[in-house]
Formats: C-alpha cells, sequence, structure tokens
C-alpha cells in the first residue's frame, strides 16, 4: 500500500501558503487603493480653495476691484478660501507627522479644567453665534490634573467642542465632564444635537469622512478633525469612543493618565 499522507500533507501545505500569498495580495492591494483614494482626496480639498481664491482674485483684476463693496466682499472671500487652505495643510502635517511617528508626545501634569476654559474663551465668540451654551457637567474639584501632552490634548479637546458646537443644534448645550476611576481620568464631550446615524459613527474618524457633504463643508471643516483626535488618543496609549443617539446628541470620551501624583 502506498501511504498517500505526505503527498496529501504537501497539497495541504501548498493550499495553505497560497492562501496566505493571496491574503497579503488582497492587502497590499487595499493598501494600494486606499494610498490612491487618500492622494485623491487630497488633491479635490486642495483644489477646491485654491481654485476659490484663485477665482476671486482674477476678477477684482479684471475691474471688480474699482467697485469698493465688492472688493471688500471678494478679498474676505479670498481670504477665508485661503485660512480654509492654510487648516488643511496644517491638519495634513499633523497626521503626515503622526503617521510616521514624527511626533513625539511630551507629557507633563497640567490642569486640564483650566486648558478647557480657555478653550470656551477661544470659542465663546463661535458659541455665541449660534446661542450654544458651553458648560462644564456638574461641580468637579478644581484643578483637574491630567498627565498627558497638553499641546496635543489642546487639539484634541478644541476640536470637539468645535465639532459640538459646529454641529450641535441651534441654542444647545455643550456639556465637557471629567470623571475618573482608579488610575484615570476620564474625559467627555457631550452636545445635544441631531445625533449621527450608526453607519456613519462607525466611520467619521476616517479622514476626510464626511456626514452631509455639503453641510459639513458648510462648516468650513477640513474633514480631518476626528482622524487627527484619534491619533492624538492612541499616541498616548488610550482609546476615544463615541456614543450617540438620534435626536438626543453625541458624546464622545477618552480617558487620559491622571496627574494628581506627578
Ligand atoms: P470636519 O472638519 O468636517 O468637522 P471631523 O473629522 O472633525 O471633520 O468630523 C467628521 C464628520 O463627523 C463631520 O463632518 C460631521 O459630519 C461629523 N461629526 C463630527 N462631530 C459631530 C457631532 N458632535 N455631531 C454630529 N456630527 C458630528
Amino acid at each position: 500500500v502506498i501511504d498517500t499522507n505526505p503527498l496529501k500533507r504537501l497539497n495541504e501545505e501548498i493550499f495553505a501558503y497560497a492562501t496566505r500569498k493571496q491574503q497579503e495580495i488582497d492587502e497590499l492591494k487595499k493598501l494600494e487603493n486606499f494610498r490612491k483614494e487618500f492622494l485623491a482626496n487630497v488633491s479635490h480639498e486642495l483644489k477646491t480653495p485654491i481654485f476659490a481664491a484663485q477665482g476671486f482674485i482674477h476678477t477684482l483684476i479684471d475691474g471688480a476691484i474699482d467697485d469698493k463693496s465688492v472688493r471688500d466682499k471678494f478679498l474676505d472671500k479670498a481670504a477665508k478660501s485661503l485660512d480654509g487652505l492654510d487648516a488643511l495643510v496644517k491638519d495634513l502635517l499633523t497626521l503626515s507627522q503622526m503617521e510616521t511617528g514624527d511626533i513625539k508626545m511630551h507629557y507633563e501634569k497640567f490642569d486640564i479644567g483650566h486648558l478647557t476654559s480657555d478653550i470656551f474663551e477661544q470659542l465663546e465668540e463661535k458659541a455665541e453665534a449660534k446661542r450654544v451654551q458651553l458648560k462644564f457637567d456638574k461641580k468637579m474639584s478644581v484643578p483637574v490634573w491630567a498627565y498627558a501632552d497638553r499641546h496635543r490634548i489642546t487639539q484634541v479637546m478644541t476640536n470637539l467642542i468645535d465639532n459640538a458646537i459646529k454641529y450641535g443644534r441651534e441654542e444647545g448645550k455643550v456639556l465637557v465632564s471629567f470623571d475618573s476611576d482608579k488610575e484615570h481620568l476620564i474625559v467627555s464631550v457631550k452636545d445635544d444635537g441631531p445625533g449621527i446615524e450608526p453607519e456613519h459613527l462607525k466611520r467619521i474618524f476616517e479622514r476626510f469622512y464626511r456626514i452631509e457633504k455639503s453641510r459639513s463643508k458648510e462648516q468650513g471643516g477640513t474633514g480631518l478633525g476626528l482622524a487627527i483626535v484619534k491619533h492624538i488618543i492612541e499616541a498616548h496609549r488610550s482609546k476615544v469612543s463615541v456614543t450617540s443617539k438620534m435626536g438626543k446628541g453625541t458624546t464622545f470620551s477618552f480617558k487620559l493618565e491622571k496627574g494628581d501624583n506627578k
């Protein structure tokens, strides 16, 4: 009797090997598509404000500059487009530095309650324009010491609070709360806006992902804010979580190392 087992085993091994290789190829293809899509997105996003600014400036050169009210309006629009471009390039740079690991975290002890008050002040005008209240949820004992990268956490909090104002409702409320468990500080930013549907919720941390494209665009974002937030929090060896209820609002939260004993 011929022992066919070795042959069978060899066959199985070859099959397993081929399957593994195919998976690797699929993975590489996916990455390549992702890269292409990203590049296309970046080009598109860069082109939009450049074309807009170009359009306004050329119209001015072609004579609109002689009419004072038109001139002021067009200059303002051109400046806004360039501000948007500036924000986009800065966000792209941050993202790419985070992804290549070029950004080192500078841990220090700081009062995140104080930091949040400063952000409230900076965003006050924007909130007032929409009659949105910026508040701390429940009384907390101040200071709220965190041990993290202060500059990066400022970026995170600014992005989350800014989004809560932008995508929340008129006359709404944005609540920031600080809780703690044994080792961590738990930070949450909550709004009482329209909420995010589950199908979108799982994608909002992707680069350039926006819900209702036109409305999000109108708000002047880059579509990179939450991707940056995610990176920064992960660089702190933590995770961002989000919960949302349609018609009720959205809450983003994350944990940070406590700073009390540092
Ligand atoms: P953007 O620059 O467009 O604000 P983000 O990455 O910060 O980009 O957010 C991605 C998208 O997630 C937004 O365009 C918006 O559609 C949605 N989003 C973010 N925060 C909220 C929120 N608090 N409530 C509802 N939708 C939100």
